[in-house]
């Protein structure tokens, strides 16, 4: 579609033949990876569109900085999977597909430096991890008998609904203990950032039917090479490509209804107006912002009880913690990318040296990261360093003979939103009830966890609403391979 037949919702393009720059089709507020999947899909169908955001880089919680103590750009590290088309067509969209290392192996490794290799085979899913699982030495038999009958429940796909937990789950299919521990709750903190018992079952079960059942290609592993705001500016460099502008360093403070449709967005720059908003914030951040909407007083009364559900709506939500410790030695301490730490506090390291293509005489630059750090909250930089570091050396006793040059942990309070039981009947839709007010981030109705494709997904999701065709800027989901084209549930495919 080109730019001469951008329209919004029915609505002909002719009616806005804006001319000031401070007029827009659409504004987005938040720079996010929701924000900018909404931005870049408006811009690229040929809508005037304005991004919005208060910090000085797009990426949202995905962002890097540099470290004023450590004097070194920083990141909390983010992954991606093979089913997370919506990110990596955004990713391909914007010329950062070649950004992102690819792994088709997960390895596990126990304290003492037993390890696991979980590797594609050439078997047709849903037995393409089959043959390196039955060999898989952090399991016994019993565990992997549970274990494959679990994932038998999600050979047709996951539950439409989401009211039990995790954990209820784990119980009623009398999981053993080593199966919980060393592969059911290490995959939920990593994909849903949260306890079984705070995760519903029908996210945990749609990452077990992406990841491990329905095509051999789900569960690949992605992790960008470069910082994760370097990673975000080629979707900023995308939206302005395309027309849109950005603005950085500029907070919405408050918003109002026009009389004659449209919305006004205030910032301390001044107003900017246009025919829609698009809301891609986080959901604390729609909680603050929704006293400041002030509604057309002559519209329909039905505006305020709009906001007022959104409201209970937000207050639904609940973060969960992440946290990384970050680590420079003088010299490698294993040859290995990334793997499952099993058995510790510390659940995964990530060889970020290695990953972004270092030379090995630099040394190691690794990152551990706790999921669900909720503990670590209260515990002093000091006390998760040592606790970090000690652990670590249980599997890499090379790291005892080598020198620490500089460490730093990153918390994040707010990391992401948990799929708590039963929280689905609150994830609101893009479309509002206000006319021309949209919300995207990845806690609106997505039907995928806190995650960056949820965020893609909203902010298409959103886009569509506006066009008045929600599907339109959605890439297909990852199609079931082998004998699971037969198997799979083909309804769920693109639930939202
Ligand atoms: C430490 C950590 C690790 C994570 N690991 C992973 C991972 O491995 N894989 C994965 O997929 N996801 C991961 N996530 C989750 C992922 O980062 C989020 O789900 C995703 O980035 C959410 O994007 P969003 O656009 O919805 O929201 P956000 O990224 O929060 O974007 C909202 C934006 O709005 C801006 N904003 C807020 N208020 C205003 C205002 N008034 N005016 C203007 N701008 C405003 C904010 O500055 C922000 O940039 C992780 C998150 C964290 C924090």
């Amino acid at each position: 579609m080109g730019p001469d037949s951008w329209h919004w919702d029915g609505r002909v393009e002719a009616s806005f033949g804006m001319s000031s720059s401070d007029q827009f089709d659409v504004i987005v507020v938040g720079g996010g990876v929701a924000g900018l999947a909404a931005a870049a899909s408006l811009a690229e169908s040929g809508a005037k569109v304005m991004l919005i955001e208060r910090k000085p880089h797009v990426g949202g919680r995905a962002y890097s900085y540099e470290h004023p103590a450590l004097r070194e750009v920083v990141d909390s590290q983010h992954v991606l999977l093979g089913c997370c088309t919506n990110l990596i067509d955004f990713c391909k969209r914007a010329g950062s597909e070649d950004k992102i290392r690819w792994y088709n192996e997960q390895i596990f490794l126990e304290p003492g430096g037993r390890s696991s290799t979980i590797s594609l085979s050439g078997m047709p899913a849903p037995l393409h991890f089959a043959p390196s699982f039955l060999t898989a030495s952090m399991l016994g038999w019993k565990d992997k008998a549970a274990i494959a009958r679990g994932l038998a429940e999600f050979v047709r796909g996951f539950p439409e609904e989401d009211n039990e937990s995790v954990e209820s789950w784990l119980k009623r299919t009398r999981q053993t203990e080593r199966a919980v521990r060393h592969f059911w709750n290490p995959i939920v903190m990593a994909t849903l950032n949260d306890r079984v018992a705070e995760c519903s079952t029908r996210y945990a079960g749609k990452v077990f039917h992406e990841l491990f059942v329905k095509s051999s290609t789900g569960g690949r592993l992605g992790i960008p090479k470069v910082p994760l705001s370097e990673f975000y500016e080629d979707g900023a460099r995308l939206v302005e490509l395309h027309g849109g502008k950005l603005r950085l360093r500029t907070s919405v403070e408050a918003m109002k209804q026009l009389p004659g449709g449209g919305w006004s967005v205030r910032t301390a720059e001044g107003d900017y107006t246009a025919e829609a908003v698009v809301l891609a914030l986080p959901f604390e951040q729609i909680g603050k912002l929704l006293p400041a909407i002030q509604i057309d007083p002559d519209g329909d009364s039905s505006g305020h009880l709009a906001l007022a559900n959104l409201r209970s709506q937000t207050e639904r939500f609940t973060h969960s913690p992440f946290t990384s410790v970050l680590l420079w030695y003088d010299r490698e301490i294993t040859d290995l990318d990334h793997a499952w730490l099993l058995d510790t506090t510390i659940e995964w390291f990530f060889h970020k040296s290695r990953i972004r293509g270092y030379a090995p005489e630099l040394g190691s630059y690794l990152e551990v990261v706790i999921a669900g750090s909720r503990a670590q909250l209260g515990m002093s930089r000091e006390e998760i360093l040592s606790s970090a570091r000690r652990e670590l050396e249980t599997f890499f006793p090379k790291a005892r003979g080598a020198t620490l040059v500089k460490s730093g942990v990153l918390k994040e309070a707010r990391a992401t939103f948990s799929v708590t039981p039963g929280l689905d009947q609150f994830r609101p839709q893009q479309r509002t009830e206000l006319s021309g007010l949209f919300l995207a981030g990845d806690w609106t109705a997505t039907g995928w966890p806190s995650t960056m494709e949820g965020g893609v997904r909203s902010g298409r999701l959103a886009a569509g609403a506006i066009v008045g065709d929600p599907q339109r800027f959605m890439a297909a989901e990852t199609p079931a391979s082998g004998l699971m084209r037969w198997l799979a549930r083909s309804e769920q495919v693109g639930a939202v």
